[in-house]
């Protein structure tokens, strides 16, 4: 089978890992370098955030979570980085004065799905067992079933792996516009049009959900597992990297702008960062990286199937959490 994959973001990607175990020959186009720096996939922070991300989500967002989380480690360890997947779950805390906000949460999600029932509340010294430098607040819960994906060396090593298969063309810096896939329907047996975003003008509902997140190294603090902060105006999560690395994030505003950090999202984010532990007053800003989320209006996923063309898209904020369990979804009837 021959299989055109316009688009290789994450989803192109996860396409291609799982079309290759079938013995396909897979042609990947995308308009940026292969490397895949454009791609709202490399700009994530990975988490696979079942329960935190339910709040304002279907519940279907959990089963498809569940099934990616399963796949997941199988996934990384074909492209040789096993170690790029952790779970150790998350703890949840907040400020004094956002406590009431913090148990509604809490309860919502256990409404919403059976599975919540295993999160636990925490106090200080709670706390201070699972992230010693956040022994400071005094209530919290840790998620046990959460993880994350480390999607900057997911994006790296999927390049690498793809890239070294014989089975495997690359075609960089190619724009496929809307007009042209029919031309690419005839060439190929199938065609994915995973573009993210870049699909605007075939899916007339998906919009671009603008994300801003900073990048900090400070050796003052040592966060072992992702941390949140409930805010009643914002969402602040710090995912821990490899060499005292931490991704801060993440805005989530309705635009398709993907130019640089606003100040007023810098403050946000850096303040509240401060506020949750005065030690990343001395970290370093490596960098701020914004890209859009590509949404649709119920913000669920899609697959499309109309003759040889297979789209996926609006993945919004579960890429990771919900990418492995969507393509696996898309690709169960292709032999
Ligand atoms: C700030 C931020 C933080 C996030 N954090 C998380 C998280 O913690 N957990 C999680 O699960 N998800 C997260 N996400 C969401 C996740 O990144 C997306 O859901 C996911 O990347 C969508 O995958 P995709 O393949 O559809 O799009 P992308 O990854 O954006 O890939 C689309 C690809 O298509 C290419 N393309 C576009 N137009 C064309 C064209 N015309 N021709 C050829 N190629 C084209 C692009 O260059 C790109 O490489 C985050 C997103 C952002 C922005």
């Amino acid at each position: 089978m021959d299989v055109a994959i316009i688009g290789a973001g994450l989803v192109g990607r996860l396409c291609a890992l799982e079309l290759l175990k079938r013995g396909a020959q897979i042609t990947l186009f995308d308009q940026d370098s292969a490397d895949g720096e454009d791609a709202a996939g490399m700009t994530a922070a990975g988490m696979l955030a079942l329960f935190a991300e339910l709040e304002s989500a279907e519940s279907i967002i959990f089963e498809k979570g569940e099934r990616s989380i399963a796949l997941w480690p199988a996934i990384l360890e074909e492209l040789g980085i096993g170690d790029a997947y952790m779970q150790r779950g998350t703890v949840i805390t907040a400020h004094p004065q956002d406590y009431p906000e913090l148990d509604h949460f809490i309860q919502s999600l256990q409404a919403k799905v059976p599975q919540a029932k295993e999160i636990q509340p925490l106090d200080a010294r709670g706390i201070a067992e699972y992230e010693p430098d956040l022994g400071h607040h005094q209530k919290g819960f840790y998620i046990p079933q959460e993880g994350v994906v480390d999607a900057q060396r997911f994006m790296e090593a999927s390049y690498r792996y793809l890239s070294n298969n014989p089975a495997i063309k690359w075609h960089e810096k190619i724009s496929v516009r809307d007009e042209e896939l029919a031309k690419y329907q005839k060439d190929y047996d199938l065609v994915i049009d995973s573009r993210g975003t870049g699909a605007k003008d075939s899916l007339s509902q998906l919009r671009g959900v603008r994300g801003e997140v900073l990048w900090l190294e400070t050796d003052e603090i040592a966060f072992t597992r992702p941390v949140r902060m409930l805010h009643p105006r914002y969402r602040l999560y710090i995912v821990p990297r490899p060499e005292h690395r931490y991704i801060i994030g993440a805005t989530e505003i309705e635009s398709d702008d993907k130019s640089p950090l606003s100040v007023r999202s810098g403050l946000e984010l850096l303040s509240a960062l401060y506020s949750l532990h005065p030690s990343f007053g001395e970290a370093r800003v490596l960098k701020c990286v914004t890209n859009t989320r590509p949404a649709l209006t119920d913000n669920l996923p899609l697959i499309q199937k109309e003759g040889n063309l297979l789209t996926i898209n609006g993945l919004y904020r579960h890429g990771y959490l919900m990418g492995p369990s969507i393509v696996e979804e898309a690709l169960k009837e292709i032999k």
